[in-house]
């Protein structure tokens, strides 16, 4: 059972699927630059495409995506075409060097396109690229899945797919505007089986409006009776002061830390009670799901996504607000729908902002993985005091030893894995940002 010490998690912290973070990422990287890193690509170099679909059929109250309502078939079309544009500028560039290995499609929700649509974008990529047998993988919404959308995941052999749940509790579901019926979700995940997804993941929630330990338990036991291959159990992080839709949710009504704190140690306990490993600080796998064994192997990662098996160092996004990954930039597609389908109409990569990654900020970045993917990491030989200071408190309370030239979290150190892993962060100095509570 994890120890609740409120004095270690007073500060907002990133949750580093990157670093620097999108809190560092300015106007001074654009399209320009982006070329050049992509001429940098060499022959045969392992590539991931990543695919943002920004539309849902319903908008959820709590969702800090950028995304937008599929009403309009016209603005689905524009942005398909687009992407279909972007896609064959990428492969133009790359003129067959790199192989793409995986494609993943997430968003918003990739399924409220048409099938055809996504056969179409599936086929595309594969062409343009050249790709063999690339492992697919789709974030699904459980609650818009017609047949003939299981028949493009089968035909299209979709390996991986992960499904936004969040909540099986009614109330809760109101309360954060996302009905969804148990039924639905158990009828899709037999659908997905059936169609040869072998890697299932739910989204969980704690912290969300209304709920308390008892009602996330329920949600647990219903979640573990449906066998997912993984879930993320990620704590809800109230912002309306910067995601305006969740104004619509009632803050009065939303769980105070300790109660968050114990929902994740009730959650954690759990999982790992049911057979799943811990992945890092808030994903849980099946200990034969292949992101356990990465765990297990010591080549867990982390991306855009969260917690990966993925160990290419080069990741392609498309889309609006898609952000590539490579070993020294991050470059960010614009957010916006329209000025993104403007520039990839004139020929350009619609670069909005990024950060470059220098040899120092990827040694700083290398650690912060390490840290949170392996809960180890060479100790720095040159701490400021302050951070001397800080990390001493998490040695004191049997969190953190610091033996050997190397910082080692204990298990009981998951909830404050960000948090420690923010001390080694230069970059947060001083700083607040738009960060979120780190349980
Ligand atoms: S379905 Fe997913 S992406 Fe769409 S609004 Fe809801 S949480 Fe956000």
């Amino acid at each position: 059972m994890w120890t609740h010490y409120p004095e270690l998690l007073q500060r907002p912290v990133p949750r580093y699927t990157s670093y620097p973070t999108a809190a560092d990422f300015t106007d001074q990287v654009g399209a320009q630059r982006y070329v050049q890193a992509l001429d940098a690509i060499e022959d045969g170099t392992p590539l991931s495409l990543y695919v943002h679909i920004p539309f849902c059929e319903e908008i959820c109250w709590y969702c800090g995506c950028n995304t937008a309502r599929s009403n309009k078939r016209s603005r689905l079309s524009a942005y398909l075409d687009s992407l279909h544009e972007e896609i064959a500028l990428a492969a133009h560039h790359l003129a067959g060097r790199g192989r793409v290995q995986r494609i993943s499609f997430g968003g918003g929700s990739p399924n409220a396109i048409e099938p055809l649509d996504f056969v179409r974008l599936v086929g595309d990529i594969i062409i343009a690229f050249q790709a063999e047998d690339p492992l697919i993988s789709v974030e699904i919404d459980p609650r818009q899945v017609a047949d003939d959308w299981i028949s493009v995941l089968r035909s299209a052999r979709v390996r991986y797919a992960s499904m936004g749940v969040q909540t099986f509790d009614p109330l809760v579901q109101e309360a954060i505007g996302r009905v969804q019926p148990y039924e639905d979700v158990l009828s899709l995940t037999h659908k997905l089986r059936d169609a040869g997804v072998s890697s299932i993941n739910f989204d969980l929630m704690y912290g969300l409006p209304h709920q308390d330990q008892h009602l996330l338990m329920e949600t647990l036991e219903q979640t573990v009776s449906l066998s997912p291959d993984r879930i993320a159990l990620f704590g809800y992080a109230h912002m309306p002061h910067i995601i305006p839709r969740q104004r619509r949710i009632d803050t009065a009504a939303l769980p105070g830390e300790a109660v968050r704190f114990a929902m994740a140690a009730t959650g954690h306990d759990f999982l790992v009670e049911q057979g799943y490993q811990p992945i890092g600080f808030d994903h849980f796998a099946k200990p034969d799901d292949p992101l356990a064994i990465a765990a297990r192997e010591g080549r867990l990662h982390r991306n855009f996504q969260g917690f990966t098996d993925d160990e290419s160092e080069h990741l392609i996004g498309f889309g609006a607000s898609a952000i590539s990954q490579l070993p020294g930039l991050y470059a960010q597609n614009a957010k916006n729908a329209g000025v993104y389908r403007a520039a990839v109409a004139e020929g350009h990569f619609p670069i909005e902002r990024g950060v470059e990654r220098d040899s120092e900020s990827r040694r700083h970045g290398t650690l912060i993985n390490d840290i949170l993917c392996h809960g180890k990491a060479p100790l720095p030989h040159r701490l400021t005091q302050e951070q001397s200071e800080t990390l001493e408190e998490f040695v004191q309370r049997g969190l953190v030893t610091t033996g050997a030239g190397q910082v080692h979290l204990r298990p009981a150190a998951a909830p404050y894995a960000r948090t420690i892993a923010a001390i080694f962060d230069p970059r947060m100095a001083g700083r607040i940002g738009s960060f979120s509570a780190p349980v």
